[in-house]
């Protein structure tokens, strides 16, 4: 086991015109610590430079400048395979001639540790990955969660200092996903393994990490707990980024004290209206994540009047999905499992339906609609 520790990596590509000079950035300026047994989550938008990040470290990708150390090394210089990291890609890249035990035992082999060390370890890395039953199967015998398991067995069994793990999850199918996601936890509050993972899907980032680093177009843009990542977002791209659904974000026009948006007017309150010195005429993004929406009476004062586009019900609540009336904004509320049952008892009867939102303040967002920079709170 080792810490993690990444000084101002860059990675650039060069054009393939050959007579360009231009680069492409891969990733750029990047710094971070991940402590001894920490489990670290890398998300972004797709072309973000999460892999890239990651072959950095396994040793697969160069970088054009910066250090990384694993541990107290320093390992620019140091060639893959003698970094001890495991890496597990999302295609399980298992050797098709070995039976599963052969494929668990394989990295243990090339590293020359004895033959009932090995044994002993390939029996209880199978068991806790619940695939001891399978160890005489050969690759094209199991299932693709199996096969993802025994990939991921083979990375454990070499216990590497640091454990790399790109999309691991997302050639399984959803119920697959789910219970794999939940073993990896468990196995990583077992062994306690450095993790660096990579992953596009913000569900799998919010409920594996111990941090996440949130990255886009190269550049970090945020690192926190998931519960900071959610509650307190640097910016619109990771206000919309983390949760699901996204943060809602509302376009509107401050005018005289009030959020004027499409047929609906919210009283801005005064301190806001100083603190961030609003003028008549601009334009704002107000950021709200769903669970702050509420349904309330027609009567409502300062409420967002919107007409009902969509209803999924998610067992324990209902996501509503409706336009606010006069704009095109669409936006996502939850309303309670037993809500479709008082109103009509039929989801469908229930589109086209106007609705009065309250929004609590208190959980407001506020960013510029030109450059996505939060202006609230500060
Ligand atoms: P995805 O989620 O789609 O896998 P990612 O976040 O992992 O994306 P990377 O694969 O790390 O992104 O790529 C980061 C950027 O670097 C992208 O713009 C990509 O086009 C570029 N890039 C990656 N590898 C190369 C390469 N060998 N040559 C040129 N550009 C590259």
């Amino acid at each position: 086991m080792s810490s993690v520790k990444l000084e101002q990596i860059s990675r650039k590509f060069a054009s393939n015109a050959a007579a360009s000079e231009q680069r492409f950035i891969g990733v750029d300026d990047i710094s971070l610590e991940i402590p001894d047994g920490e489990f670290w989550v890398l998300v972004g938008p797709s072309g973000c430079g999460k892999s890239t990040l990651l072959r950095i470290i396994a040793g697969l990708e160069t970088a054009t400048s910066g250090n990384i150390y694993i541990g107290d090394r320093l390992v620019n210089q140091v060639p893959a395979r003698q970094r001890d990291v495991a890496m597990v890609f999302q295609n399980y890249a298992l050797y098709p001639h070995m039976s599963v035990a052969e494929n668990l035992a394989f990295g243990m082999q090339m590293r020359g540790m004895d033959k009932s060390t090995i044994e002993r370890r390939v029996i209880d890395v199978a068991k806790s990955l619940q695939i001891d039953m399978l160890l005489d199967r050969k690759p094209k015998q199991l299932s693709g969660g199996q096969q993802q398991r025994v990939a991921l067995g083979r990375a454990i069994a070499r216990s590497p200092q640091v454990f790399l793990l790109d999309e691991p999850l997302s050639n399984l199918d959803a119920g697959l996903r789910d219970s794999t996601r939940a073993e990896l936890k468990q196995l990583h509050q077992q062994v306690g393994i450095t993790t660096i993972y990579v992953t596009h899907d913000c569900t799998e980032a919010m409920t594996l990490a111990d941090r996440i680093v949130v990255l886009d177009r190269g550049y970090i843009k945020q690192i926190g707990t998931p519960d900071e990542i959610y509650h307190h977002p640097v910016d619109r791209m990771v206000a919309t980024f983390i949760g699901s659904p996204p943060m809602n974000i509302i376009p509107a026009i401050y005018q005289n004290g009030i959020w004027q948006i499409g047929n609906s007017q919210i009283a801005c309150p005064a301190e806001l209206t100083s603190q961030l010195q609003l003028r008549s005429g601009q334009g704002l993004d107000l950021g709200i994540r769903a669970e702050y929406l509420t349904i309330c009476p027609n009567s409502t004062p300062d409420a967002l009047f919107a007409t009902i586009r969509g209803i999924e019900s998610q067992g324990r609540e209902t996501l509503v999905k409706a336009q606010i009336n006069g704009t095109s904004t669409n936006i996502n509320l939850l309303a309670t499992p037993n809500w479709i049952e008082k109103n009509s008892g039929e989801s469908r009867t229930l589109l086209g339906k106007q609705l009065t939102i309250a929004l609590s303040l208190e959980w407001l967002f506020i960013f510029d609609p030109s450059t996505g920079r939060k202006l609230f709170p500060r």
